[in-house]
């Protein structure tokens, strides 16, 4: 009786400090300054569409050409390898600080490896945005550590706990080995050289490795100085670039599940590139089927499927490509979740589709500043209150935080401003990201907003001291639900800070 009075009085307090923060985040809401606060330090579950690429920042890829003697092709705007010719701008010259003034090399310079101040220029939006990977690739060279040491350290500033970053390391060779030698008309397992693929896994196991050693170095994790990057999780996806021959993309696909199957790190795959681009398109079907009948060899690994689809609107693509990208995602290729999925508005069986995403709970990665910027799509025209009205889960992300020059932080204000959202909503957003991502396990909760957690840990608080035996073997067990914990925990800190 005592402990189930102590339970209650404890469960009464963890309730009103929940209620405090949802209190203070009320009156922040009508502040933006505030409200940017409030969400920077509120723990944010993760970001499950995040491509590393494009996660980083202009300044720091003129940085790394600068220390690497790379330079800046005026005229094809891209950063090339040196030595400079005579027209081209040395990095080493100009950045941090050199002879010549920023105002006049470096602001264009981060202008066109980014969408920063686009609505100046005369290029759309789009086609601002995909020009920007080719631009800054040269500078990626020789530094995934570094880059994984930022996207980290900029995620552990701002109290996120998770990310599943989205690269491509193999997919070249991968694609290559496809050119050469796949026949698609082959059997099942015999259309590309499975030895040859293999030998390609074991070397982007070999780069995961030194890229998180280096990334761990350049945040100092072992020292005092430790950047808050070092407690951030990463998981990858392998992504397999959409817009090359039916060889290359199916020879990358099989690399993609390989890759899962081989190292835990990698958890996903995912189809990259503009889902507009003619081939794109034209093979986006083919591709689905690529990806379900691969997957029929790799049945484990086919639980990681999350896909770009309906990054598509009208007036980009006949009409005729809307409306049925996000079905054969789910339908044919198995998705358990897709990212942007903005053109549902043109699928005929639009009420079926949401009820089945809702029902075996398809989460729609959302990408607010991403959709308007590359579509155009915003408020009210984002199908982001109707995935909410059928309680499809939804989890906010990045896209190219970098390239688009935001963070997480900033789309949880835009979600907030735009659809008029609570604290309760945003913690369910957060929670999502843990609760829909592709660790291994069983997940924490029956209900990510109303917070009701599954049996074995059904009525505990993250807020208490313990846990129960038969919470702790579950979570003990389950690394998904293990890193929910930790969020409930970064979560009971932030609203006891209400108190
Ligand atoms: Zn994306």
């Amino acid at each position: 009786m005592l402990l189930l009075a102590s339970l209650a009085l404890f469960l009464a307090g963890s309730y009103s400090h929940a209620k405090n923060a949802a209190t203070g985040f009320a009156i922040a809401k009508n502040d933006p300054v505030k409200l940017r606060n409030f969400l920077l330090r509120m723990p944010k579950g993760g970001d499950l569409h995040n491509h590393l690429t494009g996660t980083i920042y202009a300044e720091s890829y003129l940085g790394w050409a600068a220390e690497d003697g790379k330079c800046w092709d005026v005229s094809a705007r891209s950063i090339v390898s040196g030595p400079c010719s005579a027209d081209a701008i040395s990095f080493a010259d100009v950045y941090p600080g050199g002879r010549l003034t920023p105002r006049l090399t470096i602001d264009p310079i981060i202008d066109s490896l980014s969408t920063r101040n686009f609505r100046l220029r005369g290029e759309s939006g789009h086609n601002q945005f995909f020009a920007t990977f080719a631009r800054f690739a040269e500078a990626t060279v020789g530094r995934r550590g570094e880059m994984l040491a930022e996207a980290t350290h900029r995620a552990g500033r701002q109290n996120i706990v998770y990310l599943e970053l989205m690269q491509s390391t193999g997919m070249l060779e991968a694609a290559l080995l496809g050119k050469a030698t796949a026949n698609l008309e082959e059997e099942l397992g015999m259309r590309v050289d499975h030895g040859e693929l293999d030998k390609i896994v074991d070397n982007v196991v070999g780069e995961l490795d030194e890229w998180e050693a280096k990334a761990r170095k350049v945040n100092n994790c072992e020292s005092e100085q430790a950047s808050p990057g070092c407690d951030v999780k990463v998981r990858y996806l392998a992504q397999v670039l959409r817009i090359w021959a039916p060889e290359e993309v199916y020879a990358q696909t099989v690399l993609a599940y390989k890759l899962i199957k081989a190292d835990p790190r990698i958890v996903g795959l995912n189809f990259v590139a503009p889902e507009d681009h003619p081939i794109a398109l034209r093979d986006y079907s083919m591709h689905m089927e690529f990806i379900r009948e691969i997957g029929t060899m790799f049945p484990e690994q086919t639980r990681g499927i999350t896909l770009h689809s309906g990054e598509l609107a009208l007036g980009l693509v006949p009409p005729e490509h809307l409306g049925w990208h996000i079905t054969e995602a789910i339908d044919v290729a198995g998705a358990r979740r897709v990212g942007h999925a903005v053109d549902i508005a043109h699928t005929p069986d639009l009420y079926r589709l949401l009820k089945k995403m809702a029902e075996e709970e398809i989460m729609v990665e959302i990408n607010l500043t991403s959709n308007d910027v590359i579509l155009g799509i915003k408020y009210p025209y984002h199908p982001f209150e109707l995935y909410m009205e059928y309680g499809v889960p939804m989890a906010l992300s990045t896209d190219d935080e970098g390239v688009s020059r935001i963070d997480l932080t900033h789309e949880y204000q835009l979600a907030t401003q735009t659809f008029d959202l609570n604290y309760a909503r945003l913690r369910a957003l957060s929670r999502n990201a843990l609760q829909y991502n592709f660790l291994p396990g069983a997940a924490l909760f029956e209900d990510t907003f109303a917070g009701e957690m599954v049996d074995p840990c059904a009525g505990e608080s993250a807020a208490d001291d313990g846990v129960s035996l038969d919470c702790q073997v579950f979570l003990d067990k389950n690394e998904k639900a293990a890193l929910q914990w930790d969020l409930e925990k970064r979560y009971a800190a932030f609203e006891e800070s209400f108190k």
